[in-house]
């Protein structure tokens, strides 16, 4: 019965391996896409609700799913790749990672 209990997970441990899970995801998909993460740049604690709604228009996200194409190669990115920088089209933060519709190949 004691192995029983120990083998059984609990809600709290379920619900803290799920966590762990969702989290190597993000770094994995991050690291799949050559991108950086860790950065929250652009989300509900950055911007306002009208300013979320106008990047969800462009299907902004803060990690690219898109190989090769992020925020800090976009021809609108203004920043460094280590830090939070702002988008040309809108000023709004960017992340590095992020990426959107309208991205565009940086010019020579
Ligand atoms: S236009 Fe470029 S810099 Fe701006 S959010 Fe989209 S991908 Fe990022």
């Amino acid at each position: 019965m004691t192995n029983l209990i120990k083998t059984n997970p609990t809600r709290r441990t379920f619900i803290k391996s799920s966590l762990a899970l969702s989290a190597g995801g993000a770094v994995l998909a991050a690291c799949g896409n050559g991108a950086t993460s860790g950065l929250q740049c652009a989300t509900s604690d950055t911007l306002s609700r009208s300013e979320m709604l106008s990047r969800e228009g462009r299907d902004y996200a803060e990690v690219s799913q898109v190989d090769g194409r992020n925020c800090v190669n976009c021809e609108f990115y203004n920043g460094l790749e280590a830090e939070c920088g702002s988008c040309q089209i809108d000023n709004l933060p960017a992340n590095p990672a992020g990426h959107c519709v309208s991205w565009t190949e940086q010019q020579a």
